[in-house]
């Protein structure tokens, strides 16, 4: 039995005459790794952002673990929720960007209490205890007290990893993670997030590693002007592609 973690309906999101989403559906079973490949300007990062209610849908609906996203449905149609509320649902969805977007002033222990403690109210001293966990889990235990211009882009990125863990989000989701990286950190995030999936974690990963999409993925989702063009495990979409567009991408990108 598996069950549906993030689920994604009928999603549409335009930005004025522009629509980037025009339809999307798609499913994410708990402890799975969904790996989303497309070309730029194919929605992909409006798609992780509308499953964080980052943005407003126009139609559509997104739902963790059974809790719809940004809005309650009442009397057969959806209102939005309070800022307040919605910041209270992004609690259980962690965030990797292309940039780290660690906090400059802080240490890296400091980085990623900081959520728990101000967003859970959890106690200093435990949520200081577990992000040094999280530390050693990604490598950089020794890197407790440093500053993050202190370190490599690799060992910034692990950061932003622990510290979305640390709060044992139900799903994790990746916007290019190791795009900005020199090529030779690449491979040390990409471990950490294998060794994540390893864990059962559930991932949302977009990316342009063909590789790590081929090792770690459960399913493979293409994405091309706003929609779904295909998905499945990762030999059929990368190997056996049904659609056309799929293998033009394909093509430019293996
Ligand atoms: P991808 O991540 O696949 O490269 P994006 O989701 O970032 O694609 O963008 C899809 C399209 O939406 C692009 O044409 C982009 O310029 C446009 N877009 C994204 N965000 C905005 C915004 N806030 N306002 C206007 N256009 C946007
Ligand atoms: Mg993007």
């Amino acid at each position: 039995m598996t069950a549906t973690m993030v689920d994604v309906r009928g999603v549409h999101k335009s930005f004025g005459r522009l629509e980037v989403l025009r339809g999307v559906d798609l499913q994410v079973e708990a402890g799975s790794v969904t790996v989303i490949l497309g070309p730029s300007g194919s929605g992909k990062s409006t798609l992780l952002r509308a499953i964080n209610h980052l943005e407003k849908l126009n139609r559509g609906y997104v739902s963790i673990d059974g809790e719809l996203i940004g809005y309650r449905r009442a009397g057969g149609k959806l209102h939005e929720l309070k800022e307040r509320e919605v910041l209270r649902q992004r609690t259980h969805i962690g965030f990797v960007f292309q940039n780290f977007n660690l906090f400059p002033h802080l240490t890296v222990v400091e980085n990623i209490v900081e959520a728990p403690v101000s967003a859970l109210r959890r106690p200093k001293a435990e949520a200081r205890a577990h992000a040094l966990e999280l530390l050693a889990r990604v490598g950089l235990a020794d890197k407790a007290d440093a500053y993050p211009r202190q370190l490599s882009g690799g060992q910034q990125q692990r950061v932003a990893i622990a510290r979305a863990l640390a709060l044992e989000p139900k799903v994790l989701l990746f916007d290019e993670p190791t795009s900005a990286l020199d090529p030779e950190l690449v491979g040390e995030v990409l471990d950490v997030i294998k060794d994540l999936a390893r864990t059962g974690t559930t991932m949302i990963v977009v990316t342009h590693e063909i590789g790590f999409a081929r090792e770690a993925a459960d399913t493979v989702v293409f994405m091309d002007g706003g929609v779904v063009v295909e998905q499945g495990p990762p030999a059929a979409v990368l190997d056996d592609p049904q659609h056309e567009r799929t293998r033009a991408f394909l093509s430019k990108v293996l």
